[in-house]
């Protein structure tokens, strides 16, 4: 038995883990108590780590060899890793012999290491001589980064974590803490607790569970934060909220600001934003007036097509009100991935250099020219994401090397995305996982290592640099993204004109040295910079464990708060106030797209779920797809809570379950960004394959920051008329459950709708559901192969079919050691209404026999009946809403004390603590309830 410090791979908070492992087998994980990012807490997410990492996942989930197609849609075949990259070589060589060099471009991820970037970055812009390089933190943090250099002259964020037990009053906008960063939440909990005068403002259209712990909820109307923002200012100068002093000693540009605001009064605030005038008024009183004010921001200011100028009018609120550069205050932008933030430190963006140097600056490409000996770095500029896939549908993009990311679930627009990767000539897919949608359009597939193997380096979300371990060795012939990079890139030194005296990469392959070496390059050319580590060292790291930037030579500690002396890294040392005027959203409801789309992240999921969609037991909060919309609106349109409803935008269409949520506005639906075709599928009845939730999304994107507004669509909601439906469950062993999903994706398309999930906290074996819907009863030949999937063509399935009404029923019953019998699989085609207490005595392996024929009559409801445990709600407890319900019903006292009680007597949220904000929302809930059966 082995432990290994390491990072998580998920969010950016960047929570140190302790992995477990013996042999080449990761056992398990648990928070790492010295890590100053989380100090031993773990979320759902992290603390199942371990559990994704299992033999049975990775021999059904990984990508363990190289793999070539020699025709789009052919299966691939092994390759030796000399072969692919020889073929990668020439491929690429001949692309830009013919075509120049702008002709490729590189698409990578925020999860990839600094390492990982680093390499790519001086393959793209010093080797083949393009800026076609971008990355999926394109998607996540560039908003963030322009807001930060138009205010306060870098890429920085001020703040740190320790600030969050320093502020008096706490902004959160645009982002459900509770859920994207849960383990910064348990902070923020710990704050309130020790600090019960700490105010939390949460600024968000939706009532999420992060709203569960604030004071005050603005529920503004999507995308008019900036119109908030500016409504803020006016009246902080109105009621003299402002600080003068500070404004002249440190910025410029306020008077032009003071011009813009002034007509930005509390009624035409609270007219746009939707929000009552009293508590506009009183925001901008916390704000302004607090101790000390920290506000923490994310998606819902970055991926709007005004992301810039939303992130800028929120730091001219801190300059204006010198909320900045003290303990507790400042501008705090939350990271969305994992090392989102090394990727800006070296560049790794089509507009950026490394060590926060900008491409447009001619110095800027002259040093990095001279810090890697090449004659120069060229002066057009990178296709962003948006630009890079556009380019590639129009057939100026020939040749995409992918690394790391999965485009054809998370880009925008995926009807231009898929066009662009089925014309590009020649797709690279760098991946862990074989099982992403990108991977069926690479010509070429290229197994990378991941979590628990990695060597190198992240930043999370405060600037702290953290070391990344391998606990065991590479599976197969995995290999790390820089190393596969290198390879690549010498190979292709010697079939391009020659840029360098010697290569260019002299680093060493397949060698922890190797990322060592690269790494210690990254840090000279930092030498000066804004974000200085001359004077970290991996050994400093080692001994002395994660660190913050800036730490330049001479210093053993980096700096945890930046602008303390109000000193900021322009020309002038002065801020800059950011005059941008409100811009709605670019996609505007309207009489055919009536209601407003958002999308974000679930509590136990991560982006596209190659990771996390392996684990039953993180669908247990969540289930499957659906689009929630307010209870008054499917009303209206009579749509009962569970139909099926078809969400169409100008792109595209998806057909998915609705679900009533009173806790989103009129005219607005939210669907989970997790829900790519892995999950959800369908056809749209011209034999056209639904993509997901982006098939809806749109490409508009921020003229600054080029990020897409993912933020918001507008779209039409109408129930789907799909009147013949299957429901299938079945229990199948570890270790071909995944294959067996994999197996059932390409019939998932076979449908209008489509969606196949796992279930079950099981170790041993994991359920999995295949749930869909038609205008009329498919062949029986593919109901067939959906049972064999499901292990409903062995001996001893009970079966029941009348062809003419469209109806099939199949059951297998299993002989348990108590001498009952449980449900193992069933398959209801047709009317599935049964399907819930069906459903349930799988799924909770109640005794299925006495229930006998009814299992197999359609519409029949049981002899008995069948209680339900409920949904869980503790992940790590396996508690479930009923318990938690029926426990509250018993209790009294204050929120605090009911919660307590719960906690006491169930220990619901006494692990990770993930589910403390829906364990309050609940306590309010069953307060309101007592309070109103009181009347
Ligand atoms: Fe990982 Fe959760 Fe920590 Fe984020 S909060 S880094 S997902 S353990």
């Amino acid at each position: 038995m082995r432990e290994t410090k390491s990072t998580c791979p998920y969010c950016g908070v960047g929570c140190g883990v302790i992995i477990e492992s013996a042999g080449a087998q990761i056992t398990g994980v648990r928070g790492d108590p010295a890590h100053p990012a989380n100090f031993g807490r773990l979320c759902t997410k992290g603390s199942t780590l371990h559990l994704s990492a299992t033999a049975e996942v990775t021999l059904q989930t990984r990508l363990l060899q190289p793999m070539r197609r020699t025709a789009r849609g052919a299966t691939p075949a092994n390759v030796s890793w000399n072969d692919a990259l020889d073929t990668a070589t020439h491929k690429f060589a001949q692309v830009i012999r013919d075509h120049g060099p702008d002709a490729v471009g590189l698409y990578l991820s925020g999860q990839l290491l600094t390492e990982d970037y680093y390499v790519f970055n001086k393959l793209a812009k010093g080797l083949i001589g393009t800026n076609n390089i971008d990355t999926n933190s394109r998607l996540c943090m560039s908003s963030a980064v322009a807001g930060y250099k138009k205010t306060l002259g870098a890429d920085a964020p001020p703040a740190c974590y320790e600030d969050f037990d320093a502020a008096q009053c706490l902004f959160i906008v645009g982002s459900n803490t509770a859920w994207a960063h849960p383990v910064l939440f348990r902070r923020i909990e710990d704050a309130k607790r020790a600090n019960p005068a700490l105010k939390i403002v949460v600024v968000d259209p939706r009532r999420t569970d992060t709203c569960e712990i604030a004071d005050l909820h603005l529920a503004i109307q999507p995308g008019t934060d900036v119109m908030l923002f500016h409504g803020l200012l006016h009246l902080m100068l109105w009621e003299g909220w402002t600080q003068p002093g500070y404004i002249a000693a440190h910025t410029h540009g306020f008077e032009a600001l003071k011009r813009t605001v002034r007509d930005c009064t509390p009624e035409c605030v609270a007219q746009v934003c939707g929000i009552d005038r009293n508590d506009l008024l009183a925001a901008a009183r916390l704000f302004a007036t607090s101790a000390a004010t920290l506000s923490l921001y994310c998606q819902g200011l970055n991926q709007s097509s005004s992301g810039t100028a939303k992130n800028a009018a929120l730091i001219n609120l801190h300059l204006a009100t010198a909320q900045i550069g003290r303990p507790g205050a400042g501008p705090f932008s939350l990271t969305g991935q994992p090392n989102a933030m090394g990727g800006r430190e070296v560049g790794g963006m089509a507009n950026l250099l490394g060590a926060h140097r900008d491409l447009a600056n001619p110095a800027h490409r002259a040093e990095v020219a001279a810090l890697w000996g090449v004659p120069d770095i060229p002066s057009v500029p990178g296709r962003t994401a948006v630009e890079m896939f556009q380019a590639a549908a129009d057939g100026e993009i020939r040749a995409l090397w992918i690394a790391c990311t999965n485009p054809a679930q998370s880009m925008p627009d995926q009807a231009t995305v898929r066009r662009a990767l089925e014309r590009c000539e020649f797709v690279v897919v760098q991946e862990a996982f074989a099982t992403t949608a990108t991977c069926a359009f690479a010509d070429l597939l290229l197994p990378a290592t991941t979590w628990g193997e990695k060597v190198g380096t992240v930043t999370n979300s405060e600037r702290r640099i953290s070391r990344v371990r391998p606990a065991v060795p590479a599976p197969g012939a995995t290999r790390h993204d820089w190393s596969a990079a290198v390879d690549f890139a010498q190979r292709l030194e010697a079939l391009l004109p020659r840029r360098s005296a010697g290569t260019l990469f002299p680093y060493p392959l397949d060698n922890p040295a190797g990322a060592e070496a690269i790494w210690n390059e990254h840090r000279e050319s930092t030498r000066g910079r804004d974000l200085d580590i001359t004077g970290l060292s991996w050994a400093m790291l080692d001994e002395s464990g994660p660190q913050q930037w800036p730490l330049p030579e001479g210093l053993s500690t980096g700096r945890a708060r930046l602008y303390e002396d109000g000193v900021f890294p322009t020309p002038d040392g002065r801020a800059h106030f950011f005059d941008a005027a409100y811009k709605p959203v670019a996609e505007a409801r309207d009489a055919r797209f009536p209601f407003s789309l958002n999308t974000g992240r679930l509590r136990d999921q991560w982006h596209g779920m190659s990771r996390t969609g392996t684990l039953g037991r993180l669908f247990g909060h969540v289930p499957e797809p659906v689009v929630q919309m307010h209870p008054q609106d499917m009303a209206r349109r009579r749509i009962g809570d569970g139909e099926l409803v078809q969400v169409a935008s100008r792109r595209g269409a998806i057909v998915l379950p609705a679900q009533a949520n009173a806790d989103l506005g009129l005219s607005q639906s939210f669907i989970a960004m997790h829900w790519g075709e892995e999950a959800l599928g369908g056809h749209d009845g011209n034999g056209q394959r639904l993509a997901g939730v982006n098939a809806l999304s749109t490409s508009a994107f921020c003229p600054d920051s080029k990020q897409p507004e993912l933020k918001h669509a507008a779209v039409r909601i109408a129930k789907a008329e799909l009147p013949w439906s299957l429901l299938a469950m079945a229990w199948l062993p570890a270790d071909t459950v995944l294959s067996a999903r994999r197996a059932l994706a390409p019939l998932m398309e076979k449908f209008r709708f489509a969606s196949c999930v796992p279930f079950g906290a099981d170790t041993q074996r994991c359920g999995l559901q295949f749930r869909a819907a038609d205008e009329r009863a498919p062949d029986d030949a593919l109901l067939d192969r959906i049972e064999a999937l499901l292990g409903l063509q062995a001996a001893g399935t009970l079966r029941y079919a009348d062809r003419q009404r469209g109806q099939r029923r199949a059951a297998r019953l299993q002989p348990r050691a108590d001498g009952s019998a449980g449900l193992e699989a069933f398959l209801l085609g047709g009317d599935t209404r049964a399907g819930a207490w069906i459903g349930t005595l799988l799924r909770e392996d109640l005794p299925a026999q006495q229930h006998g024929r009814a299992l197999l009559s359609p519409g029949a409801t049981p002899p008995t009946a069948v209680p339900s445990r409920g949904q869980p709600v503790c992940n790590c407890l396996n508690v479930t809403d009923l318990a938690i319900r029926s426990e509250l019903a018993r209790c009294s006292g204050s929120a605090e004390e009911r919660l307590d009680h719960l906690q006491a007597s169930l220990k619901c949220g006494t692990q990770c603590g993930s589910c403390v904000p829906e364990l309050r929302r609940m306590v309010r809930a069953s307060a309101a309830e007592a309070a109103t059966q009181l009347q």
